[in-house]
């Protein structure tokens, strides 16, 4: 592990920056520090917006959308050419399982560049309909041009695979982006720089500002005149701050925020394999996934089956070194956070929740003493309004509660002010779906979870988000449609 400096990236070169202040980036697993990140100021943040505005004034702002394609393309071959740097980086930030960043989210980051370049490919940026108003001929046809600078906002959980789901897109419509990593994740966003450099990448099309939220580098940003809009994936409470930045200019936002996700398993499943995938819905990157599930409704005849049977997933999970194949859950991604899903853990207990399994630290010892690890814990019997299932905890955990309607689990469900993801798992795919229709949340899971085709829409509903991101629906908030009226 490496003591490296991470620095802002600004027009195509690496800097320090002028503030002076660093702050240090600990590995979960063990809370040692793996990196000085150099903090961005007000300073670096105009450098950025003014380096972005200027690069589509240059070659970015004439090239063809084949050729940003192709260059998105040697992008993704660039990440793929150094995926080991970029796994150790992400398993260094966050502590996840190799066997999960290695599936997931350096794959996938590299991806995000492909399959955007390939819908630019094929839908082009410029989309022609003819018509002929009342009266009057005339041909109409809709440019789509870039939005312009975009701000690009990161949670730590799924670093370089969030961003690139961004910064992929905004690019191939021909943006520039600023994007401000996680203070929690900085690493690969900024070896991103790098690659877009080897790649041939314009200076100030894709720059890097690191630092924090209020009072710093993201706020900046935010509130930064030069920024034309902003994508957002983060807390709820973040995103309404965001907004509020927004309002000033009116610059649009897509957001992508938190999640109370709810979970519904009915009698006629098919009981292993949903047991499975409930498992992987509930605790995979140790429950820190947007769409994790922490509501599960379960149909009475199979409840106590089900609990009992999730609760051995949860005890079979394999801790420890996050290089090795067999483990299979990392720690959480700071004490601070580790603090906060502890506090629900108590809660829970002092109120008299059953404790099925976990409900505290486990003793790793050794290296891993000073990590964040926390036990995955199910409980049942706390009631609706109990804040344990009312709010996003972001933790391996989860309440399962029965029902004996599917009116009733439908309504349970939806008894939320999250709308982001649902997995509902029967064999009587007629009565799956008819539920989906029902349940108020952007992506619904039938009889999977995670299961994800990037050109499908992404996206919350309620306060789980604005917008839809993926595929085709992305160029909708990464391009401005201008029509053009020729009279004939
Ligand atoms: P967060 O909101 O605390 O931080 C996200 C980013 O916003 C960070 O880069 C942070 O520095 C920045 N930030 C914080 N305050 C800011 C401000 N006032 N102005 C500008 N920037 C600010 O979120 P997090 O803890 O990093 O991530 C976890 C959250 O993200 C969870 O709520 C999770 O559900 C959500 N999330 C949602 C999705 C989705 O697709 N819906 C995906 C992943 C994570």
């Amino acid at each position: 592990m490496s003591n490296a400096d991470v620095l802002n990236f600004i027009d195509g070169a690496f800097t320090e920056g002028t503030t002076g202040k660093t702050f240090e980036n600990r590995n979960p697993i063990n809370n040692a520090v793996v990196s000085r990140v150099h903090e961005a100021g007000q300073a670096e943040v105009d450098a950025a917006v003014r380096a972005a505005r200027k690069a589509m004034d240059g070659p970015w702002g004439s090239m063809s959308p084949q050729d940003r394609a192709d260059l998105l393309y040697k992008v993704a071959d660039g990440i793929n050419a150094r995926f080991d740097e970029f796994l150790k980086a992400e398993i260094a930030d966050t502590g996840k399982p190799v066997s999960l960043a290695s599936h997931i989210d350096i794959p996938r980051g590299a991806a995000n560049f492909k399959i955007f370049a390939d819908v630019i490919r094929s839908h082009g940026s410029e989309f022609f309909e003819t018509v002929t108003p009342a009266g009057e001929e005339a041909i109409n046809y809709a440019v789509r041009a870039p939005k312009g600078t975009i701000a690009v906002i990161c949670p730590w959980n799924l670093p370089l695979l969030l961003m690139t789901w961004k910064v992929g897109p905004a690019l191939a419509c021909g943006n520039t982006v600023i994007v401000k990593p996680s203070e929690e994740t900085p690493t690969t966003a900024t070896l991103l720089g790098e690659v877009m450099n080897d790649a041939g990448v314009p200076p100030g099309v894709y720059n890097v500002v690191h630092g924090f939220g209020p009072g710093s580098a993201g706020e900046f940003l935010t509130q930064h005149p030069g920024v034309d809009a902003i994508t957002f994936t983060g807390e709820t409470t973040t995103g309404e701050a965001i907004m509020k930045n927004a309002a000033v200019g009116i610059r649009d936002v897509s957001f992508e925020l938190g999640g109370k996700n709810p979970g519904l398993v009915f009698a006629d499943c098919d009981f292993d394999a949903t047991v499975d995938g409930m498992s992987r819905a509930v605790f995979a990157n140790c429950g820190q996934v947007c769409l994790n599930t922490e509501r599960v409704y379960v149909e009475r005849p199979i409840f106590d089956r089900f609990v009992e049977a999730l609760k051995a997933k949860a005890e079979g999970l394999k801790r420890g070194d996050p290089f090795d194949k067999a483990t299979s859950q990392g720690p959480l991604i700071s004490q601070e956070h580790r603090d906060k899903v502890l506090g629900y853990y108590k809660r829970a207990a002092a109120d008299g929740a059953r404790v099925v399994t976990g409900g505290g630290i486990p003793s790793l010892g050794g290296d891993y003493g000073e990590g964040s690890w926390i036990e995955p814990t199910i409980w049942t019997g706390l009631d609706e309004d109990h804040p344990n299932i009312r709010e996003e905890i972001f933790g391996p955990c989860c309440h399962i509660r029965p029902f004996d309607t599917d009116q009733e689990a439908i309504a349970l469900a939806n008894d939320s002010r999250y709308g982001l993801a649902t997995s509902i798992w029967s064999q009587d795919i007629t009565r799956a779906n008819r539920a989906a229709r029902k349940i108020e949340v952007g992506i619904t899971w039938v009889n999977c979870w995670f299961l994800r085709d990037l050109r499908t829409a992404f996206g919350g509903a309620k306060q789980s988000g604005i917008g839809r991101e993926g595929g085709v629906h992305s160029l909708e908030f990464y391009t401005e449609m201008r029509n053009v009226c020729v009279k004939l």
